[in-house]
């Protein structure tokens, strides 16, 4: 940083960035002690050490002990970590091409990777991602990039490195590879140890034979099942590959968090000319070290409810005030609850009670914390409570293990989480709010010590604690598994049975979803990846909507355009707030009525991001007339915007495409639906005579739900977006459709006796 000579003055443009490197430099060296002080820093030495001799390296340590933020910067400087340029042999031509420079660290939530690239920048003194060509530290999340042509350390979701994966299956671009929070076990971090064994076991042969890295890190104890399973590592195919099945899991393993884990799908750049990794090679056995990081947890004493309690938001509530009028100051309140809906009842209760206390007491800050949260408003709950004020943070299992939160002495924990469950029947997901397991109880009662002794409500009887799994069952065991199957196909995995699973799925569950995948044409008969299957595989949506996105591009009556802002819609939180008091949810139906399509929710929202995007003096005040999320339509906008390009740069939008509203004529309409109806002929029901819907797979009864247009009419049938299960069995997001749609989809794909040969 240069200082002016006192002659010249420089322009506001020139003086910045002079200022702010060093306001960047002054906040790095006020972060220097608090770094210092982490358990992880005594062992950092270790772990270059290990990482000199071995290729992976397992560590263990409590949340909070800094691996996520500490770890990267410890090995970004090693020698095995700068790029390299080697010749390749591709094609029988030899090719130079540079290998490794680069840090990839995953995490299953984008919350975690943008927030961790945030603090690492500020702690190494560089501006973050896209802020400056100079910037180190940057990440990459659906939707949302933030890195520089010079980034060495990236945080990236799983999603969207198995993304990347399909441009760049031996993962050239990095030296190594931090899985991060292994102990969630989601399905795509189950994939990636899956790829990142296949690499090491090709011999790292696309990378020049530069060794990959790899470092797993856990807040649980699951070092013996991921030993076990690297250990198998580069040993011949059904030699080693699996023995890690048969290692006994031993009770704690962390939780389950799917209503937050992200479904990553990035793919904006990727190209599948590269061949596929596929298991091969000699035995490089005991190439695995292993680190124990010691917690700093003081003790924290755990309460619980001697009866089954009714009513979780009322029981916190005066839990929460029982705190603030007997406990000292300072000490914050961490809640644990299950979704969006009941954080939000309970923060509303919580401020409205809060207005009536006496001035005697401090003051309460509320703040919700779930991941689809704005930055601003996550950033509120990192940031200390401001004087005499008690921070009460709400947050979902997010706070569990993947964001720690400072200034924490008393935990709220209602027992629940909401956990994906695939049910095999229907072939649909349910997303369910069920109660947690031994370790994620245990692991939120820690939240309470990480500064000082704490307390844990818990709200639920011991009986009902022992009675809790002792850890939760891997997501690849209980999820739909149509779109990890297509990830594999698309980077030429054949054999899905033989993939190096930490944990093999289910034989039913793959073939459901072999089944579900030629249904939507992404396979073909003998059970390799169709052209249309590799084009799903690029978008960066769910299979069903990326299926339809393709049935748009090749519909006569092209309407890719319009599919673009439903499947925008579809693919953030919901639109339109949900209303829990009689009176709002009239006075919001009223503001609403101009959006709605009497064919259904589908085109309802057609509607509705039409109008906000036609919107040009104050959004925001317009998304509140509406009652409509202005943070989830702005959410859906920034994804438009890059389905829209993406779409453009693939040839399936032409630029003569506008983004003007449509005119909904009924053939458009139809031809809208009949494109959701080749990405969803699986969720789709008919009317019985007795007035029930049940759906075309599974003869499942099912309602519509009471958020959507159609809910109490009869239509010949519906399709819909989503299957949930609360009371009973609903169909969310529903369009009407006719039958004689959903029979052209399943009879032009009637599934053939080849099917059963593919698994
Ligand atoms: P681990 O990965 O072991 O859970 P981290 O490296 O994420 O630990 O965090 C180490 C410490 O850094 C935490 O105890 C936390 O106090 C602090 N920290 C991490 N991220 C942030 C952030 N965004 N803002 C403030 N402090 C943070």
């Amino acid at each position: 940083c240069l200082h002016p000579p006192k002659s010249k003055r420089l322009s506001k443009d020139e003086v910045r960035p002079s200022n702010d490197s060093q306001r960047l430099k002054d906040r790095a060296k006020s972060l220097e002690s608090f770094r210092k002080s982490l358990p992880i820093v005594s062992h950092l030495k270790e772990i270059r050490n290990a990482l000199l001799e071995k290729d992976v390296i397992i560590l263990v340590g409590e949340t909070g002990s800094g691996k996520s933020t500490q770890v990267p910067q410890a090995l970004v400087n090693e020698p095995w970590c700068k790029p390299q340029s080697v010749t390749i042999s591709r094609d029988a031509s030899p090719q130079t091409v540079r290998v490794g420079g680069c840090i990839a660290i995953t995490e299953p939530r984008r919350v975690a990777a943008t927030t961790l690239a945030r603090r690492v920048a500020e702690e190494m003194g560089t501006p973050l991602g896209r802020y400056s060509p100079k910037s180190t530290v940057g990440y990459s999340v659906r939707f949302d990039q933030s890195t520089s042509p010079n980034t060495r350390i990236k945080y990236v979701t799983e999603g969207v490195l198995l993304q990347e994966m399909l441009g760049d299956p031996w993962l050239k671009a990095y030296s190594a590879i931090l899985v991060d929070e292994v102990h969630e076990r989601g399905v795509n971090v189950d994939l990636l140890l899956g790829f990142l064994k296949n690499i090491a076991a090709g011999k790292n042969e696309g990378r020049g034979g530069i060794p990959l890295k790899v470092v797993v890190m856990s807040a649980t104890a699951e070092m013996e099942i991921l030993r076990a399973f690297f250990e198998g590592y580069g040993r011949e195919e059904g030699d080693g590959v699996h023995e890690s099945r048969d290692v006994q899991r031993n009770g704690t393993d962390g939780l389950d968090n799917q209503d937050e884990t992200e479904s990553e799908w990035s793919g904006l750049s990727s190209s599948d000319e590269e061949d596929a990794v596929v298991v091969h090679g000699n035995g490089t056995a005991n190439r695995v070290a292993t680190c124990y990081i010691e917690g700093r947890q003081y003790p924290v004493t755990a309460s619980y409810t001697p009866q089954p309690v009714q009513n979780i938001v009322e029981a916190s509530l005066r839990i929460i005030f029982q705190i603030h009028r007997q406990q000292p100051m300072p000490g914050d309140v961490l809640v644990f609850f299950h979704g969006r809906q009941i954080i939000e009842s309970l923060e509303s209760l919580v401020k409205e009670y809060a207005r009536d206390m006496g001035p005697e007491l401090p003051k309460l800050l509320v703040l919700p914390l779930f991941a689809a949260l704005s930055q601003a408003a996550q950033d509120q709950v990192f940031q200390p409570a401001p004087p005499n004020t008690r921070k009460i943070i709400i947050a979902t299992n997010i706070a569990e293990t993947s964001l720690t939160v400072p200034g924490v002495r008393f935990v709220i924990d209602s027992g629940k989480a909401k956990i994906k469950q695939f049910r095999t029947s229907i072939g649909m997901e349910s997303l369910l709010a069920q109660p947690i397991s031994q370790s994620s109880a245990i692991q939120r009662q820690g939240r309470a010590g990480r500064e000082a002794p704490g307390q844990c409500y818990r709200l639920y009887t011991e009986a009902d604690y022992h009675s809790m799994q002792t850890s939760n069952t891997p997501e690849i065991l209980r999820c739909d598994l149509s779109h990890p199957i297509l990830t594999m196909k698309a980077k030429g995995i054949d054999d899905i049975v033989n993939f190096p699973y930490v944990d093999s799925p289910p034989r039913i569950a793959l073939e459901k979803a072999m089944l579900q995948l030629w249904l939507l044409g992404a396979l073909t008969e003998t059970g390799g990846i169709s052209s249309i299957g590799l084009q799903i595989a690029k978008l960066p949506v769910t299979v069903c909507l990326g299926r339809t996105l393709i049935a748009a591009a090749e519909s006569e009556l092209n309407c890719v355009s319009e599919v673009i802002d439903i499947v925008s819609c579809l693919s953030v939180e919901d639109l339109f707030l949900n209303l829990t008091s009689e009176g709002k949810k009239t006075e919001a139906e009223a503001a609403r009525r101009e959006f709605y399509n009497r064919e259904g929710d589908h085109l309802t929202l057609l509607t509705a991001i039409q109008a906000y995007a036609a919107e040009n003096t104050d959004r925001k005040a317009w998304a509140k007339r509406h009652f409509i999320s202005h943070r989830a339509m702005k959410a859906a906008i920034e994804v438009r915007k890059q389905l829209r390009a993406q779409c453009q740069q693939s040839g399936m939008l032409k630029p003569t495409h506008t983004q003007e509203p449509s005119a909904l004529t009924p053939e458009l309409t139809t031809s809208i639906l009949k494109c959701f109806m080749k990405g969803f002929a699986s969720k789709t029901a008919r009317l019985c005579p007795d007035g029930s819907y049940k759906t075309m797979v599974g003869n499942q009864i099912v309602a519509i739900h009471p958020s959507s247009g159609l809910f109490g009419k009869k239509v010949e049938a519906i399709l819909f977006n989503e299957f949930v299960f609360t009371s009973k069995s609903y169909a969310k997001g529903v369009s009407a459709v006719q039958l004689v749609w959903i029979d052209e989809v399943f009879q032009s794909a009637a599934p053939s006796a080849s099917m059963k040969v593919l698994v």
